[in-house]
C-alpha cells in the first residue's frame, strides 16, 4: 500500500544536488529550495497517505514537475501575474485595464529614481502633485478643472463630501445603484453626510420629480450611469440637458458619476449606451467622476472633472490628502491620456485594441493558434480541439448589454474532465484562468494578451501529456 510509495521519497540532501534543484538555487538561494523541497515533500506524503497517487507513481518525475510550482509559489505570496482566458475584458477581480507599453515605461522611469511629484520645475519651487494630468483632461475633456484620486468610489465620496455636507442630494430611484464590491450609492452618499432625496420610481423618473424635491436645503442633483444594469421596457429619464437646466434655474450644481469614464466613441464597436466624458462636460454637467481603470484603459484612479470653482473647493477638502494617488498612478495616467491625445489610443491601449477586434479576426487568431498548438503535439495526444462562436463580455460595469461576439476554443481531454483541466491551468506556475461550458474547457483569445499566446499553449499542451493528479 502507500507505505511503498512514502518510503520511496529522496532525502531533501539528495534532492538538492538535483540540476533543477541546482539551477534554482543558483536563481536564489540553496536554503530557500530546500524549504520549497520540504514544502513539497509534506505534500506529497499528505497525498500518498490520502491515496490521491496512484501505486506507480513515479515520484522523481513528479518532484521535477512540481517543484517550480513551490519555488514560484513561495515566492509569489499573493499579487501574481495571470493569462485572462476568460473573455471578460474589464475584469475587476482580475485586475481591470491591462496598461499600454507607454504607460508601463513611464511607471518604470518615474519608480527608478527622482521626479518633479510636488516640485515646480519652471519656479524651481514646491509644487503641487494634483496637477499632473490635469493639463491633458482638460484639453481632452473641454473641462476648466480636473483632480485625480484613488478610485471612482473616492471620488464620488470625495465630491458628495464636499458639495453636498449636511444638504441634500436629489437622485432617481432608478439610479440607487450597487456596482459590485458592495459599493453603493445610498451608502456612500450617508457616509458623506449628505442627504438623500429619492424621487420617481425604478422604471420611471421624470424632469417634475426632481423639480418638486428642490427645497431650501438641496445642493446637488445626482445623476448616475447605471453601469452594470439597465432598466428596459417601459422606462423613462430625463435628458442630460434638462437636467442641466433645471440645476441653473434653481442654482444647484449638477454631479454626474459616469463611472466607467470612456473617452472615445463606441459606436463602431457596437456598444451604443456607453456615453463619454467629453459628452457631459459639453453638455454641461458641473462636475463628473469616472475610473481610470475601466474603458479608459488606464491605472486605478477617479477622475474628477468639471468647473473650476467646484473644483477648487474638491481640492481643498481635508478627504484630498487621504484619497490622493501616488507618482506611479500619475505617470501612467497621464501616459495612457497621452495616447488618446495624439490619437493613438485605439493602437495602443490594450482595452480599445481588445474591443475593436472581430468575430473574423478572433477565428483567424484561433485557428492560427490552434495550428501551432497541433504541431506541437504528439501524434497520440488526448485532447479534441474545436472552436465554436461565442460571446465575450466587456465587464467591469460597463455596457451589460452588448455581447462582443468572438471565435472560442473548445477543449476536450479524453484523460480529464474539464474541471480538472481548469484546475490544472488555474494552478499553471503562471496561472490561467479559463471558462466551462456545458462540461468543455473554454478559450476566448479575445482577453489574452498577445505575449501570453506562448505561455498558454505550453500549458495546454501539458493538459494532454500530464500523469498524475495536480498539486
Ligand atoms: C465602477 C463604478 C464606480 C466605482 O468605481 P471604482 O473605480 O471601482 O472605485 C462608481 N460608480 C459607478 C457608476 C461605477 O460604474
Amino acid at each position: 500500500m502507500s507505505k511503498t510509495l512514502l518510503r520511496q521519497i529522496k532525502s531533501i540532501d539528495y534532492l538538492l544536488e538535483l540540476p533543477l534543484s541546482q539551477s534554482l538555487s543558483q536563481k536564489s538561494s540553496r536554503e530557500f529550495v530546500r524549504e520549497c523541497l520540504r514544502d513539497l515533500l509534506d505534500n506529497l506524503r499528505q497525498r500518498i497517505l490520502a491515496s490521491q497517487l496512484p501505486e506507480n507513481t513515479e515520484l522523481d518525475a513528479l518532484i521535477e514537475s512540481e517543484l517550480p510550482i513551490y519555488w514560484q509559489k513561495n515566492l509569489y505570496s499573493n499579487l501574481q501575474p495571470i493569462i485572462n482566458a476568460t473573455g471578460t475584458l474589464l475584469h475587476t477581480n482580475l485586475g481591470r485595464a491591462p496598461l499600454a507599453p507607454q504607460a508601463l515605461e513611464a511607471i518604470n522611469k518615474v519608480a527608478k529614481g527622482y521626479s518633479n511629484l510636488e516640485y515646480n520645475l519652471a519656479k524651481g519651487a514646491r509644487g503641487s502633485r494634483d496637477e499632473h494630468s490635469e493639463e491633458l483632461l482638460k484639453v481632452l475633456l473641454g473641462c476648466e478643472a480636473a483632480v485625480i484620486v484613488n478610485n471612482n468610489a473616492a471620488a464620488v465620496m470625495l465630491v458628495l463630501d464636499e458639495l453636498a455636507q449636511d444638504g441634500e442630494a436629489i437622485i432617481s430611484r432608478g439610479e440607487l445603484i450597487e456596482i459590485g464590491g458592495a459599493f453603493r450609492i445610498p451608502d456612500v452618499m450617508k457616509k458623506s453626510g449628505a442627504t438623500l432625496r429619492e424621487v420617481g420610481t425604478t422604471n420611471r423618473t421624470r424632469l417634475s420629480d426632481y423639480e418638486s424635491a428642490i427645497n431650501e436645503n438641496t445642493k446637488i442633483i445626482l445623476r448616475v450611469h447605471p453601469s452594470n444594469y439597465r432598466i428596459i421596457g417601459f422606462t423613462e429619464k430625463p435628458s442630460l440637458i434638462d437636467l442641466v437646466k433645471l440645476a441653473k434655474k434653481y442654482n444647484l450644481i449638477l454631479v454626474e458619476d459616469l463611472g466607467s469614464g470612456c473617452l472615445v466613441d463606441l459606436r463602431d464597436c457596437g456598444i451604443k449606451d456607453e456615453p463619454t466624458a467629453q459628452a457631459s462636460i459639453l453638455a454641461g454637467v458641473d462636475v463628473v467622476t469616472f475610473s481610470g481603470d475601466k474603458m479608459l484603459g488606464g491605472p486605478q484612479a477617479g477622475i474628477i472633472a468639471g468647473k473650476k470653482a467646484y473644483l477648487a473647493r474638491i481640492r481643498r477638502n481635508p478627504l484630498m490628502r487621504a484619497l490622493r494617488v501616488d507618482k506611479l498612478s500619475y505617470a501612467a495616467l497621464s501616459e495612457t491620456l497621452k495616447l488618446y491625445r495624439i490619437g493613438k489610443a485605439w493602437q495602443q491601449i490594450p482595452i480599445l485594441r481588445a474591443l475593436q477586434a472581430t468575430e473574423k479576426d478572433l477565428l483567424l487568431r484561433s485557428q492560427n493558434f490552434l495550428r501551432r498548438l497541433k504541431r506541437r503535439l504528439p501524434k497520440d495526444h488526448s485532447l479534441k480541439l474545436s472552436m465554436r462562436g461565442g460571446s465575450s463580455v466587456i465587464g467591469g460595469g460597463s455596457a451589460p448589454e452588448t455581447p462582443l461576439p468572438t471565435t472560442l476554443i473548445v477543449i476536450e481531454n479524453s484523460k480529464m474532465s474539464a474541471n480538472e483541466m481548469e484546475i490544472r491551468l488555474r494552478k499553471n506556475i503562471l496561472p490561467i484562468i479559463a471558462r466551462i461550458e456545458e462540461n468543455n474547457l473554454i478559450i476566448d483569445l479575445r482577453s489574452v494578451l498577445d505575449d501570453d499566446e506562448e505561455p498558454l499553449l505550453k500549458a495546454i499542451m501539458a493538459l494532454a501529456l500530464v500523469t498524475f493528479p495536480s498539486v
